[in-house]
């Protein structure tokens, strides 16, 4: 089964996404992870990703479908994968559509995660991300255990840089004008799930299962 976690920046899709491996017995793919994990190498390309990040644009089409296609090819992802951040342009989501055609598989549910623009920005200028596992939190709905540590690994806590409200208002431009479209495309294939993404993280999770659920047997 393979998923697509969608929405605006901070709508809640790796905090679902993490939340629903365990339950769906699927990996999580964030490309954001994977471009963060980069940069933090030190590496050429990470460097190449941060002049995108660290301005709210979108990283080019050719350097994520690179990334993304090695990570699908894990073994861990043959049966399926929680896609988290990805795709993010019609042209990447009609680049997976012909991978996983390639694979036999195809995009089951496409669960749209909708929050207005000022919870959106709420939630990411208060947003603080274990540098460690990734953890994330919210300072307010569900802070960390202590302050600065991560509760389930004790790494630090930190703000990604690109969690300012000048960076998010950037990053919901290109969502917009990018990223939306995506949408109509994933409806035209009768697959696009709308669930309302306020509410406790345990209330969303389980309007993103029952969205996910395979529709009950016909009983006539
Ligand atoms: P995220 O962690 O998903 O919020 O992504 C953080 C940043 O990484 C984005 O603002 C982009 O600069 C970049 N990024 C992550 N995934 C993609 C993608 N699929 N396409 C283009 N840029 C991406």
């Amino acid at each position: 089964m393979d998923i697509i976690l969608f929405g605006p920046p901070g709508a809640g899709k790796g905090t679902q996404a993490k939340r629903l491996t365990g339950a769906l017995n699927l990996p999580q793919i964030s490309t954001g992870d994977m471009m963060r994990a980069e940069r933090a190498s030190g590496s050429d390309l990470g460097k190449q990703f941060d002049d995108y990040m660290s301005k709210g644009l979108l990283v080019p089409d050719e350097l994520v479908l690179a990334l993304f296609g090695k990570r699908l090819a894990q073994p861990d992802a043959a049966k399926g994968a929680i896609l988290d951040g990805f795709p993010r342009t019609v042209a990447q989501a009609e680049a997976l559509d012909t991978l996983l055609e390639s694979l036999g598989r195809r995009i089951d549910t496409v669960v749209s995660m909708e929050v207005s623009l000022d919870e959106m920005i709420e939630r990411v200028v208060l947003r603080r991300t274990c540098e460690g596992c990734g953890q994330i939190y919210h300072l307010r709905y569900n802070p960390p255990p202590s302050q600065g540590a991560c509760g389930k690994c004790g790494g630090k806590l930190v703000q990604r840089a690109d969690d300012t409200e000048e960076v998010v208002r950037k990053r919901y431009e290109e969502y917009l004008t990018k990223t939306a479209p995506i949408l109509e495309h994933y409806r035209k294939k009768g697959v696009v799930k709308s669930v309302d993404g306020l509410g406790g993280l345990d209330e969303v999770e389980g309007r993103i299962k029952a969205s996910i659920a395979p529709p009950p047997p016909d009983q006539t």
